[in-house]
């Protein structure tokens, strides 16, 4: 299956190539150039599979250039049970009668990003080799906190990689922080910028445009490359849970194959929610695509009213991950809804990049809103989503969750729609343990180590071992940096 950019259709890479370069050089989005259907029997099929199973056939459709059992070890690598400490890796949880929770957070950090950052460090490796790359990878990461430690864990001690995080010095919570900083590997580095995240992040930038640096680190054998959620290599493992979930609901007898289920995620860069749509386009039947946002309710509007404006305040809220105005991956689901109209997007962009808004055509405005729909949830609903969700059904959920949780309702009651409902579940709550014990009305201890105990203590549901050990860790990275040293702190790195 060959690759085009959502900015250029007739340009064709194939797979090895558009993992190993992540960003088109004209700035758009690597996209394959069909959508196989699993039609009836691959849908039957898959339900009979394991998880592992399942991510090495619906990825196997779409890079053609790896061999199935070289996919197949892959994923089991990925997903295997010292990684993810459930058997069903992402499984599906009944919350009450057409209302199910699709819980991704059970790999090694606690957050969904685990889903595709333990399969893309493996992917690239395997790209580097294909294409004939003998430069090693230097993955740069500017995170506000999820992204940064989940590539770190996903990159350690891969082949022909070498991964360094940039997090901005008093802008992640404390728990993120001892994460990072506690990090094996040989192969990894983190480093502290005095800053926000604007600015860790247009550091990397930065680096990425600088012409000298990258010549000076050709010579020296690197080159730099990305780990965002606009690789290709990050969207597609994220495809298979949304298959896997619907699989999972038919082998239990919850629904029949081929009846509809309705998915509501919790929405910042948009990849993930991309991903269930282009598990629709593969013929999953799923109903309505509900976007849940927070307080940053930028695609509650774009998708009522086909106005894309970023030009608002930003607002800090408890579900940090999703406090996003810009959703890059929203690019390449306009591409699909334009029938590939690569000059619409460009002129779209470019108005973004200009006056921070567009306007989408009425044709793509009207398909975006049939299968689409969106919601926000204030902070106040958030917490009290949690609680709710805690009292009701005795099952604790973090914030990003409880926004998708609450959104759903909200849908259900406008349209009055009861098709069986997924909302998914993208971190651990022990990985938010202050807002979640606010939520559910208690004070959090004043240790940020001791609130997973008081929480566990709370629900009797046990904490993730990763998290509960890092009060043991030694701490391996110290180093402070300003921005304008972050440079200096890639060539250190490389050294
Ligand atoms: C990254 C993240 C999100 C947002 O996912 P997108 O793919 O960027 O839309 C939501 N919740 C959590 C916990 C995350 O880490």
């Amino acid at each position: 299956m060959d690759y085009l950019s959502t900015r250029d259709k007739t340009l064709r890479l194939s797979a090895a190539e558009a993992i190993t370069m992540g960003l088109s050089r004209d700035g758009g989005l690597f996209t394959p150039v069909s959508f196989p259907n699993l039609g009836t029997l691959g849908m039957e099929a898959l339900c009979g599979m394991s998880y592992q199973q399942r991510s090495a056939y619906v990825i196997g459709k779409f890079l053609e250039d790896f061999r199935p059992e070289e996919l197949g070890y892959y994923a089991l690598n990925a997903y295997s049970p010292d990684k993810f400490d459930h058997p069903a890796v992402a499984p599906v949880r009944k919350v009450d009668r057409n209302t199910w929770c699709l819980e991704l957070w059970h790999g090694p950090t606690s957050a969904f990003k685990d889903m595709a950052l333990q399969m893309l460090p493996l992917l690239l490796s395997a790209s580097l080799k294909k294409t004939g790359e003998e430069k090693t990878a230097c993955i740069l990461v500017a995170t506000s906190g999820d992204t940064g430690k989940a590539a770190l864990e996903g990159f350690k001690d891969i082949e022909q990689t070498k991964i360094l995080v940039f997090y901005p010095e008093n802008g992640v919570s404390e728990i993120q922080k001892l994460q990072m900083v506690t990090q094996e590997g040989r192969n990894v580095g983190v480093c502290a910028v005095q800053g926000n995240f604007d600015d860790a992040q247009s550091g990397v930038k930065r680096i990425f445009s600088d012409p000298d640096l990258r010549q000076s680190l050709a010579e020296r054998g690197y080159f730099l490359s990305s780990a965002n959620s606009i690789n290709w290599g990050r969207i597609l493992p994220q495809v298979v849970y949304y298959i896997s979930a619907y699989c999972d609901l038919v082998r239990s007898g919850e629904i029949r194959l081929g009846q509809k289920v309705n998915y509501c995620v919790p929405t910042g860069n948009f990849g993930n929610i991309l991903s269930c749509y282009y598990a629709r386009k593969m013929g999953v039947p799923v109903g309505k695509l509900i976007c849940a946002s927070n307080r940053n309710d930028v695609l509650t509007d774009f998708i009522r009213t086909g106005v894309y404006d970023r030009n608002r305040p930003f607002h800090t809220t408890m579900s940090p991950s999703m406090d996003i105005l810009i959703s890059s991956n929203l690019e390449r689901l306009l591409f699909d809804l334009s029938e590939w109209n690569d000059g619409l997007i460009r002129e779209y962009m470019t108005q973004l990049g200009q006056t921070g808004r567009y306007v989408i055509s009425h044709e793509i405005r009207e398909r975006l809103q049939m299968m689409f729909y969106g919601g926000y949830c204030s902070e106040e609903d958030t917490a009290a989503a949690i609680a709710g969700m805690y009292k009701k059904h005795g099952y604790l959920i973090d914030p990003h969750t409880a926004v998708a949780a609450k959104v759903l309702a909200d849908y259900r009651r406008e349209s009055r729609d009861e098709t069986p409902s997924i909302f998914v579940s993208t971190a651990s709550p022990y990985k938010f343990c202050d807002s979640v014990l606010a939520a559910i009305g208690e004070t959090p201890a004043e240790d940020s180590l001791d609130r997973i105990g008081q929480l566990q203590d709370l629900s009797g549901v046990p904490a993730p071992a990763r998290l509960a050990e890092l009060r043991g860790k030694a701490v391996r990275f110290t180093d402070v940096t300003e921005k304008a040293g972050m440079d200096a702190a890639v060539q250190a790195f490389l050294q």
